[in-house]
């Protein structure tokens, strides 16, 4: 059976450092974690239980206090929460009170992705990544030139499998058009606003498309996944490539006109751009076909008929037109406070209380976080769950 973990440190530490100011601002439960000489203070600054989870860090060699730059959604405090240091550069954050999809965040201290945030931004830089049970439903990057039917292929398999689909409302700064809906098709929005974001790591990836910023948010593609389903996201190819450099799993999809005429043609019919617009599309989209031909992608569909380029796309999702899938579902409850105990890679967690007994809520969840993936800004997912009653 797994070696009790200790609370990170005595509650006199905790109180020491309260002394010291830096985590005045925090109320109720907090959690302290070290790393590397620092101290991992995680906290709420309000008893409510809605409120955030925030950071200090205190770093012992200087006796300095830190408020970092956090990204990522911040988890909500709950009334308790745990804090377990799962590899050298993240923290894992159980909460109580929780359901199952809910209760398992990770605070990244030094990944790729923070150190990356910390050259561009200075200072202390902390990453909340969401954890997710399993695999969970691997997003699907749909690329390919302008007018080549990306948006009409994604629109039908939406249409038809619409429990199993979800599109990731992208933020442009390009104008809407007449029949564009802010929030259904974009969020349309500035190049001050988006730049701001983009520095603040809201943004999966984001790239300078025909003269336009356009970016996919954490938050659009979280959306999609918490409420258990499948992300499609259309995006360039630079988006596509820096979802990939970002190591985050997902299908990538090319799709090809049957010829540069006929792609041509579509993009005038369709009427929404201005003839400059057309011109400059044209011009890029020469470079994005080539670019499609290089490796990035796992498939290139060519939409020359409609119906059969999108039986296609169907057939390489693995859709049959009777199936709706789903993501599988663990459901249940984290007791209100408990215990962890760890075992190598697995982490147990019991209930404090042996009278808790309202349904829902196992006598014991063992967690296991030895195939992790993925990350901040993402997800993390791999974690393995089960729970015993
Ligand atoms: P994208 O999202 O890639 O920019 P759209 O889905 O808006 O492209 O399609 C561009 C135009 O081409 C639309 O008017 C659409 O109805 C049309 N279209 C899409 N696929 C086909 C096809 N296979 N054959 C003919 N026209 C098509
Ligand atoms: P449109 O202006 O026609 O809607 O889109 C122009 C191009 O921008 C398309 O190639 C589309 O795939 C791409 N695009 C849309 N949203 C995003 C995004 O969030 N990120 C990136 N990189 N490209 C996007």
């Amino acid at each position: 059976m797994g070696q009790e973990i200790p609370e990170s440190f005595s509650s006199s530490l905790v109180e020491e450092l309260s002394v010291c100011g830096g985590d005045a601002d925090f109320k109720g439960h907090k959690t302290v974690t070290e790393i590397s000489g620092k101290l991992y203070v995680i906290g709420a600054s309000s008893e409510d239980v809605d409120s955030p989870l925030n950071v200090r860090i205190f770093n012992k060699s200087t006796g300095i206090w830190s408020v970092p730059t956090i990204l990522g959604k911040k988890p909500k405090a709950s009334k308790f929460h745990r804090a377990v240091l799962v590899t050298d550069n993240r923290i894992l954050i159980l909460t109580g009170d929780s359901s199952a999809n809910k209760f398992a965040h990770f605070l990244e201290v030094d990944t790729n992705f923070v150190r990356e945030r910390k050259e561009l931004l200075g200072g202390e830089v902390v990453a909340w990544s969401k954890g997710s049970i399993g695999e969970g439903p691997i997003p699907i990057v749909i690329s390919g030139p302008s007018g080549v039917g990306k948006g009409t292929l994604i629109n039908k398999l939406m249409k038809d499998f619409p429990s199993t689909f979800g599109f990731s409302v992208s933020h442009t700064t390009r104008a809407p058009r007449e029949k564009e809906v802010k929030g259904v098709h974009y969020h349309f929005t500035t190049r001050e606003v988006m730049e701001t974001d983009i520095r603040e790591g809201k943004f999966l990836e984001s790239a300078l498309v025909h003269g336009n910023l356009y970016g996919t948010s954490v938050e659009a593609v979280e959306a999609v996944t918490d409420i258990g389903k499948r992300c499609i996201l259309d995006i360039d190819v630079q988006g596509a490539r820096a979802v990939r450099a970002r190591t985050i799993e997902a299908i990538f999809i090319f799709i090809r006109p049957p010829s540069f005429e006929e792609l041509e043609k579509r993009l005038r019919d369709r009427g929404t751009e201005t003839e400059e617009q057309v011109q400059k599309r044209l011009r890029n989209a020469k470079k994005e076909i080539e670019e499609g031909k290089e490796g990035l992608f796992d498939h290139v569909l060519v939409n020359d008929d409609l119906e059969s380029c999108y039986t296609n796309l169907k057939k390489l999702l693995g859709l049959d037109d009777n199936i709706q899938t789903r993501a599988a579902s663990v459901d249940f409850k984290t007791p209100s406070s408990f215990t962890i105990s760890r075992d190598a890679d697995k982490i147990f967690i019991e209930s404090q209380y042996n009278t808790e007994t309202r349904d829902g809520i196992p006598k014991r969840i063992v967690l296991d976080v030895s195939s992790l993936k993925g990350g901040a800004p993402g997800r993390t997912r791999g974690l393995a769950v089960s729970a015993e009653y």
